[in-house]
């Protein structure tokens, strides 16, 4: 019945309208109560139209935007730009290759990033302005219309601190500080419906980065500490100076040790951030032999300029020596293509969720050690005080004289501060009979004949 129909109408003007056949088979107009093209009836009536040309309320009220709205799907809604903020602290020794990582993970051929370099910034700078070492880029993700806000904390290095907790105070009270500025936030009579739309400032992974060679003790220890605030991504950098065999070696020997710290102060395996396999799969840096952290990376300021400047153009750092050269995303060298394709694409998401989820937690240990410190100041206030009192008077007896005393001599003060009171009054106001008898003076009157009644 409706093989004849074409398959996409034209109207009057020539514009393309929505194909009848759709109409006739799916009958979708109906569902248009209201709509003109609620009046457009199954294939029977179709028939009956002498020519679809020049038909019709159908055709010309149906405009070719409008048309997926009654094809065999049911329309998808309108998505809304939102923004999704990512941070990430970037931990370690100073001269480890932090500031050369972070510039590497994140720069692009035609933007190379400047990245705020924590070597030389001393403790004392880096706590009033953490916001100095901080290093912003944004990108849209045109498919799930989301702004990523990504954020790179760096952090001035523990190495030449000789009092290594200091350095573990001051950064996971940075961390802390986050975690309370995002509850105030919450928390704040003047904050919004949504608080996606808010800028996040909590820490969501550390990278922490690992010297060659050699996995310290003082590491561990510092590992271990941020661990307990935040998930690490251990990443052992200038992987060039050493050799495949060492390379492979150390590598076993720190996620040995990732999970098995065995040192003094060190109670528990250090909180390495666990990529679902998948993530790991799609970021193709699953065929290792140890397929989970420590990566292994090279990195460099120095970039490939031939490769820079082709068509199209790729950002290709890389480290020239004598012998060779070590190529920072070539992934024989070094893990880094990999760990870009981690921490920029394809664990974005999962990162994300957990810092939700690690929120909460922290969210509810704070609000019970708030809860828990108003019930203690009230035990304190309401219990324990006055027990003290009654057990302090219990041992030292009573004096029933100085009581009587101390209460009369109370009273005493009480009635002269009120005698006081009264005569003030009428000492200050002019007596009733000098006030001029003007009726708009009476609200005055009647307040000087208020205060006499004391
Ligand atoms: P930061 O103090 O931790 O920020 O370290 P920098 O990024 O300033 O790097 C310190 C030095 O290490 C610089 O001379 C870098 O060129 C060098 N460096 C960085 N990454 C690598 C690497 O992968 N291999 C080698 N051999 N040197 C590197």
């Amino acid at each position: 019945m409706t093989g004849d129909l074409p398959n996409m109408a034209v109207d009057q003007h020539g514009k393309q309208v929505m194909s009848l056949r759709d109409v006739a088979l799916h009958g979708q107009g109906s569902l248009l109560t209201g709509h003109p093209m609620s009046n457009v009836d199954q294939g029977p009536k179709l028939e009956r139209r002498p020519s679809f040309g020049s038909m019709s309320c159908a055709s010309r009220a149906l405009h070719p935007s409008d048309s997926y709205l009654l094809g065999p799907r049911r329309p998808r809604p309108h998505k809304i730009w939102k923004k999704k903020y990512i941070k990430v602290m970037v931990v370690g020794d100073s001269g480890l290759g932090k500031t050369t990582l972070v510039r590497a993970l994140l720069s692009t051929p035609g933007e190379r990033l400047q990245v705020h370099d924590g070597t030389y910034t001393s403790k004392e700078q880096w706590l009033k302005d953490p916001e100095s070492l901080c290093s912003t880029v944004s990108w849209r993700d045109e498919d799930d219309r989301t702004i990523w806000v990504y954020k790179i904390q760096d952090t001035p290095g523990y190495g030449d601190d000789l009092d290594v907790s200091r350095s573990i105070n001051l950064l996971t009270t940075y961390i802390e500080e986050q975690n309370h500025k995002w509850l105030d936030m919450e928390q704040s009579s003047e904050r919004k419906d949504d608080m996606s739309e808010m800028e996040d400032p909590r820490v969501d992974i550390c990278i922490f980065t690992i010297p060659p060679h050699r996995l310290r003790a003082v590491d561990i220890k510092v590992m271990f500490e941020l661990g307990q605030h935040v998930p690490l991504v251990p990443v052992i950098t200038k992987a060039d100076t050493m050799t495949i065999r060492e390379a492979n070696s150390y590598r076993n020997d720190v996620a040995t040790k990732l999970s098995n710290p065995m040192i003094p102060g060190v109670r528990d395996k250090i909180n390495v951030f666990k990529f679902e396999r998948d993530t790991l799969e799609r970021a193709g840096i699953i065929d290792h032999a140890t397929p989970t952290p420590p990566f292994l990376v090279v990195a460099s300021n120095d970039i490939n300029e031939d490769l820079n400047t082709g068509d199209p153009p790729v950002y290709w750092p890389e480290r020239r020596y004598p012998w060779g050269t070590a190529e920072a995303f070539n992934r024989e060298h070094s893990d880094l293509l990999g760990l870009r394709a981690l921490l920029l694409k394809e664990a974005l998401e999962e990162v994300n969720k957990t810092k939700r989820q690690r929120y909460e937690g922290w969210r509810r240990q704070a609000l019970n050690a708030a809860r828990n410190g108003r019930r203690l100041r009230h035990v304190l206030l309401w219990t324990i005080i006055p027990a003290l009192a009654c057990l302090h008077i219990g041992r030292t007896g009573v004096n029933i004289n100085q009581v009587r005393n101390q209460v009369s001599n109370t009273t005493t003060k009480v009635r002269r501060r009120v005698q006081r009171l009264r005569s003030q009054p009428q000492a200050v106001a002019p007596p009733a009979e000098v006030a001029p008898p003007a009726p708009k003076q009476q609200e005055p009157q009647k307040q000087k004949q208020k205060w006499g009644v004391f």
